[in-house]
């Protein structure tokens, strides 16, 4: 097969789409006034952000007045989880509980936490990925400042029971945030039907820039100030709006929300194409629910292989893949989403993530699929690891 060039890496980042990019330009170097100006050059700016606010809000089933700006999905999720603590501290409540397989910009946040006086319990999910919302129902206590519990996992796409989550949450009347980041156009979202009270999303995930997100608090939790100045962000988070990645968000976010039934049923094809054959190389296994996981995610394990030798091949092949996450990537640990279902260390550090989208080709899937079979033969030719594990379990390989 003749070499190609194949990004299956959409959820470490994606390709800014042209609405958005074009929507974006004129911000830059036509209507580039201050939104907090008065006169009309300021005031264009300031239309574009409301525009975009809306365009947001209309995505998710929220109120304009509902969206904050925030430089990005990690921003909103600290800003999400450390008010939350902040307000319910006030009140009493100093207890946090999350999933044991969150984002880094949750687990961090709510660690830091818990080394300030908050309890924090980790809900750990099952051999699938899937949290059970009953044990959300048995941790919650009078105490309880929120409940954190991600929408969709950015490693092995598993897409949580949140409406049940979050109707549990709202009967207990307690805080439900959820880091929908991964979530976002692949999944129907309505926050007022699922009870959510704030949701973080972020632009490059879904075709906007990089450095721009928005957070979702909805009306009547009362939000501390982020950052302290300029009355930007309705006074929350001050500093000059980025203008033209805000207009790119609204653009990219109207753009996924659009026909995810179409997008989840063209991209699930080929997703469940790349499953199918992948798993017919032996020793593999695949990682996360087959059935409730993001259209575009395959997380796959090969025993006797380590992921960064997989990658680096794969790389010279023209695909562009991830092992774990592109955070744990560079450290030797192996990804605590793999370790929470239950993986061994071995196994966990011989994993592939694909995640392709609706830019994905039926010959970019045979082309992963050829070059996939021939890496794993020649590594696994040369993995001592690898004869090991044939020799002890008798596989011929
Ligand atoms: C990428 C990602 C984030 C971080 O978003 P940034 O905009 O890169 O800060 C948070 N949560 C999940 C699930 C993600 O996939």
């Amino acid at each position: 097969m003749e070499k190609r060039f194949v990004y299956a890496d959409n959820a470490a980042t994606t390709k800014v789409s042209k609405a958005a990019l074009e929507a974006a330009l004129p911000y830059f170097t036509e209507i580039y006034g201050n939104a907090s100006s008065i006169y009309s050059l300021g005031m264009n700016s300031a239309r574009a952000v409301m525009k975009a606010r809306q365009q947001v809000a209309n995505a998710i089933n929220a109120k304009s007045g509902e969206i904050y700006f925030t430089s990005g999905g990690s921003e909103a999720d600290n800003w999400a989880i450390k008010s939350a603590a902040e307000v319910q501290a006030k009140k009493g409540k100093k207890h946090i509980i999350t999933s044991n397989f969150e984002h880094h910009a949750v687990l961090h946040t709510v660690d830091h936490l818990a080394k300030n006086g908050f309890e924090v319990t980790y809900i750990p999910v099952d051999e699938f990925g899937l949290v059970n919302p009953e044990d959300v129902k048995n941790a919650i206590r009078e105490d309880t400042a929120l409940v954190t519990i991600m929408f969709a996992n950015n490693e092995i796409g598993t897409i949580q029971p949140i409406k049940e989550i979050g109707a549990i949450c709202r009967e207990r009347k307690v805080w439900f945030h959820t880091d929908a980041v991964q979530a976002i156009g692949n999944v129907e979202i309505d926050v007022s039907d699922m009870n959510i009270d704030m949701l973080s999303l972020s632009g490059h995930k879904i075709h906007a820039p990089k450095g721009v997100g928005a957070l979702f608090v909805r009306t009547g939790i009362g939000l501390p100030n982020l950052i302290h100045g300029g009355a930007q962000e309705r006074t929350k988070r001050a500093g000059t709006e980025n203008v033209p990645s805000i207009v790119a968000l609204g653009v990219a976010m109207e753009e996924a929300c659009r026909d995810i039934a179409g997008k989840q049923a063209k991209i699930s094809v080929m997703r469940d194409k790349l499953i199918e054959n992948l798993l017919k190389i032996k020793e593999t296994r695949l990682n996360g629910d087959a059935k409730k996981r993001l259209c575009g995610n395959v997380n796959i394990s090969f025993r006797g292989i380590e992921g960064e030798s997989l990658l680096l091949s794969l790389d010279l092949e023209g695909i562009c893949a991830s092992s774990g996450s592109a955070c744990t990537s560079g450290s030797l640990d192996p990804s605590h989403v793999l370790l929470a279902i239950g993986l061994p260390h071995a196994t966990a550090h011989g994993s592939l993530r694909l995640t392709i989208n609706e830019d994905t080709t039926e010959e970019d899937v045979d082309y992963i699929i050829e070059k996939v079979n021939t890496v794993v033969a020649k590594l696994r030719a040369m993995s001592p690891l690898w004869e090991r594990i044939c020799k002890t379990e008798g596989i011929s390989d």
